[in-house]
């Protein structure tokens, strides 16, 4: 059985999909979906040997070789064109996620679907696919075993700019505070709009977070640390504001 995040991945595979799950680890999630039926055909891409003999076992245990190719590679290299239609990135830092995209944007074309779920970052990915005409069609978020995690589904869209746009509309709670550009990017153009518990939860540990660091900078004579004590100060008065 899946874990909740990787099912929750898994749930936002497009029917019938071929996908390449990069940076795969164990290969839970390709085996998981080919078995239920969610795709077809699967790559698990690694570059570190551990991970990579990790994922060749599953899949051998799993008896499913056929379905599911284990390749050694780093990021998209591992997936020639038009070989898959969906593209799977998890557990990873956004940051290394935006690289691993950006090395392989010939890869890119014939793909309708990213799932990406970066750890941390979400900000730089979400920047990322504005950026290179993709659409935020989905975001969730959920926490498991103490962890919050969210997890970002984009689509290709011809009209990506006039969407992105609207998605990104600088906006106005009902309390009044007003949500600007650089907050939906980093709280989520979508989770802003129908923020639960764990979302609240998030940014309550996050708000705590960066009040600490304010704190432990604010004392230092360096201008670089004042200049980032202000900036957070900042960032944590404009989302106590909007939480
Ligand atoms: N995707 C799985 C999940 O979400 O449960 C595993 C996540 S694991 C924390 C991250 C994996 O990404 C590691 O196994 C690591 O070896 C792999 N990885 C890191 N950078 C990579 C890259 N550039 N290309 C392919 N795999 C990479």
């Amino acid at each position: 059985k899946l874990s909740a995040r990787l099912q929750l991945i898994a749930d936002l595979l497009p029917e019938n999909c071929r996908f390449a799950d990069i940076g795969s680890d164990h290969a839970l999630l390709p085996v998981a979906a080919v078995r239920s039926g969610q795709a077809s055909f699967a790559v698990a891409g690694e570059v570190n040997d551990g991970p990579l003999e990790a994922a060749r076992r599953q899949v051998a245990d799993a008896g499913e070789s056929q379905r599911i190719s284990v390749r050694k590679g780093d990021g998209l290299a591992v997936i020639a064109p038009g070989e898959v239609d969906t593209i799977t990135i998890a557990g990873m830092g956004g940051a290394l996620i935006v690289s691993i995209l950006n090395s392989g944007q010939e890869k890119l074309a014939g793909v309708r679907r990213l799932v990406l779920q970066p750890n941390v970052g979400e900000e730089f990915v979400r920047r990322w696919l504005v950026e290179n005409g993709w659409f935020l069609a989905e975001e969730a978020i959920l926490e498991e075993d103490g962890k919050i995690y969210e997890v970002l589904m984009a689509e290709p869209a011809s009209e990506a700019a006039v969407l992105n746009e609207q998605l990104y509309m600088p906006r106005r709670l009902p309390g009044g505070a007003l949500l600007t550009n650089e907050l939906l990017y980093l709280m989520g153009p979508r989770l802003t709009k129908d923020p639960d518990g764990v979302f609240y939860k998030k940014w309550d540990y996050e708000i705590r977070k960066l009040d600490k660091i304010r704190l432990s900078v604010a004392s230092s004579v360096q201008e670089a640390s004042r200049e980032k004590e202000q900036e957070f100060t900042r960032l944590s008065e404009q989302l106590k504001e909007v939480l």
